[in-house]
């Protein structure tokens, strides 16, 4: 059985008038979205993204194909949006998200990116990158044109390829793999991998906390690197063990812990550190 417990913040930054991402955090559908486009486009995309995956949640239990039909669907919402009004006609969103899914009575987790928000995974004191930005300068490091380090200080750094709700290129990306106890993963937005590298990052995610002060941790981090965009972050920890339960005709779907999850348990001494947005922002 997996057990899966979380944290999120989603905040302005230090710099920007109005915060444009947006955050589902729920068992088991977890998604962080940056929209763009326009006097308040952005945040209306990212919302829309959002507020679509939220229909997962009314789903007894989800398997890996529910979610690229979602993914269509808020692509086609914003589409339909921006249609009615002239001014956001060209919004649009990033979306990063991980789903917890069951197949053949075992639990895996089934990410999902387009975009350049990102999905990072700890494990056993290792951080990977697990989605692949769809930004020019991802091109560029890809074709070796510029090193990795070099990206995140690009000035076209926030050039992206693909987003939900744009005409040609919201194509997203999947991934499938074995839910595994132990494991601690970060969803977020650029405006956190902005400012922070994989160093900074790491160094939050190990630090002892619980998922809801981590997040805290790294937004503070990020805003006191500068805060220059909105800053949005899911933590993610997994106990437990897959087990074959799940294929039992009475079994639920796993469950988080009782008391955990985003908001749940702000924390008192977080003073003026941004707070906790257990879903929407
Ligand atoms: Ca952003």
């Amino acid at each position: 059985m997996i057990v899966v417990t979380w944290g999120a913040v989603s905040d302005t930054g230090r710099v920007r008038a109005r915060n444009e991402d947006a955050v589902l955090a729920q068992d088991p559908v977890f998604v962080v979205a940056d929209g763009m486009g326009g006097y308040r486009g952005g945040a209306t995309a990212s919302r829309i993204a959002v507020e679509t995956f939220r229909e997962i949640l009314d789903l007894p239990r989800v398997r890996a194909a529910d979610i690229p039909p979602q993914l269509r669907a808020a692509h086609d919402a914003i589409r339909r949006q921006a249609g009615i009004e002239p001014a956001s006609a060209s919004m649009g969103t990033t979306a990063v998200g991980l789903t917890l899914v069951h197949e053949d009575g075992a639990a895996y987790w089934l990410a999902f990116n387009v975009g350049d928000s990102r999905l990072y995974r700890l494990h056993e004191g290792v951080l990977s990158q697990i989605s692949v930005d769809h930004s020019y300068v991802q091109e560029l490091v890809h074709a070796g044109f510029l090193a990795p380090d070099e990206a995140r200080l690009h000035p076209e750094r926030s050039v992206i390829t693909r987003a939900l709700g744009v005409a040609d290129g919201s194509d997203a990306d999947f991934w499938v793999f074995p839910a595994e106890a132990g494991e601690r993963f970060l969803l977020c937005s650029d405006g956190l991998s902005g400012e922070l590298d994989d160093v900074d990052i790491a160094a939050a995610l190990t630090a002892g906390e619980g998922p809801q002060e981590t997040a805290a941790r790294l937004v503070t981090a990020a805003n006191e690197a500068g805060g220059r965009d909105n800053i949005s972050v899911i933590v993610v920890d997994v106990a437990g063990t897959p087990d074959a339960e799940l294929d039992a005709p009475t079994a639920d779907r796993p469950r988080s812990a009782p008391g955990s999850g985003a908001g749940s348990t702000p924390d008192p001494t977080s003073g003026s550190s941004p707070d906790p947005v257990p879903e929407i922002t």
